[in-house]
């Protein structure tokens, strides 16, 4: 090989656009040091990347790691919302800080062999948890700091006003490493209240706010009225989410349409959770059940920020899950109906791109940036939704972060 500079590793092959030209990335110092064709450079280790897909890593906007894994101390008979959280809050008051962070560790392990370069975590806060959770997610956050960003979301599952107890509690966690606090009007007896108390802790400590909201079918039972009108009166613009809002599902498009133009001018956030919105919707219905997912793709096109997010992983709100977010994507678009290219191109932005700028800032494959790099065996992200595709490996800052091997297809001889 021609002597050229020396980088750390150099990634050949490689695509960066759906179907692009292949191209050669560089690495130094854990940056991104150069992209270019054939490039004729000395590296310390190179990586053929076979055409793989490059990109920055799936970002999972919404993922509740502290509950995870606990099918086998809950009973579930009604698969509703109500007995998720009841249930839930059950096991909750026997969970052990080692116990949190072993469940976590498994998912956390799952979601960076799927391509997770970044997180938003939410973590029970409430005289039932202690603090518990949060410090075996906080110890989550550091150990796995090498594969993958966690943020922390310092949140009030069961209420506030019925519990005014967890308000101080978020407090002391949004003063000791939480980096965002998250409510869930639906569950508090004063949504409306709820919504004030979230908001004046963000207000106090500079943070982002995160709800859950929305979870019915029901299109008139909306606490969305009193976020918009919080984060425009707050001046929060752009530090708002919002998570499920199933009852989207149930309005006309010109409904739908009017609401996101209201969210886009209030810059709100909106992350979608197929799997957990498919389990606990439509339960009081024999037949055609109705799907119950927000049609995120409708609002994306009014100028909305969407994602496509994990929630749940084997617990009563979703018994299933891998944190795969292509799987999440491909499952999203198929409830969705959607088939053209665009679509698809839209749907991967929703667990990449808008996903990042919903957590506040997007990462580029470009000279200077992070060399957080995962590949896909896939021409592009199109493919790559029809086709779940599978992801091979990744760096983080331009260290290996996971490799998922080679499969084989074993022929007789
Ligand atoms: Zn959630």
């Amino acid at each position: 090989m021609t002597s050229g500079p020396l980088f750390d590793l150099v990634i050949r092959n490689v695509r960066i656009e759906e179907n692009g030209l292949l191209v050669d990335i560089a690495v130094r110092d854990g940056r991104i040091a150069d992209i270019g064709f054939g490039m004729r450079c000395e590296a310390i280790e190179s990586v053929d990347g076979e055409g793989a897909f490059a990109f920055c890593g799936f970002v999972d906007t919404h993922i509740h790691l502290d509950k995870t894994c606990i099918l086998d101390r809950c009973t579930i008979c009604e698969g509703t919302l109500a007995e998720a959280v009841r249930e839930t809050a059950k096991a909750k008051a026997s969970f052990e800080e080692d116990d949190v962070y072993a469940r976590a560790a498994r998912v956390v392990e799952k979601a960076i062999s799927h391509g997770t370069t970044r997180m938003r975590a939410f973590v029970e806060i409430d005289p039932r948890a202690g603090f518990r959770s949060f410090e075996a997610i906080k110890r989550i956050r550091e150990d796995y700091a090498f594969a993958v960003d966690i943020e922390i979301c310092a949140f009030a599952q069961e209420g506030l006003t019925n519990e005014p107890e967890t308000l101080d509690m978020l407090d002391a966690a949004l003063s000791n490493g939480a980096d965002l606090v998250g409510g869930c009007p639906y569950t508090d007896p004063d949504p409306i209240r709820h919504i004030e108390m979230i908001f004046a802790l963000a207000l106090k400590h500079d943070m982002p706010v995160d709800f859950h909201l929305d979870f019915s079918l029901d299109p008139d039972r909306t606490d969305l009225p009193a976020v918009i009108d919080a984060t425009l009166r707050h001046r929060w613009r752009g530090r708002v989410a919002i998570g499920h809002v199933t009852n989207l599902s149930a309005m006309s498009q010109a409904e739908i349409v009017s609401i996101a133009d209201r969210l886009a001018e209030a810059d709100i956030a909106l992350s979608v959770l197929p799997s957990t919105d498919l389990f606990l919707n439509g339960r009081s219905h024999d037949r055609l059940v109705p799907r119950g997912v927000a049609p995120a793709h409708l609002l994306a096109g009014r100028g909305v920020v969407t994602s496509i997010a994990t929630n749940n992983v084997l617990n009563p709100f979703t018994p299933y899950g891998d944190a795969s977010l292509i799987r999440m994507a491909n499952l999203y678009a198929n409830v969705a109906q959607l088939s053209r290219d665009e679509d698809m191109a839209l749907v991967f932005s929703m667990v990449t791109d808008a996903a990042a700028r919903q957590l506040g800032s997007v990462r580029r494959l470009e000279i200077g940036a992070e060399a957080t790099i995962v590949l896909l065996d896939s021409p592009g992200p199109r493919v790559a939704v029809r086709e779940i595709a599978r992801v091979v490996t990744g760096w983080k800052n331009g260290h290996r972060s996971f490799d998922n091997g080679e499969p084989r297809i074993h022929r007789p001889k």
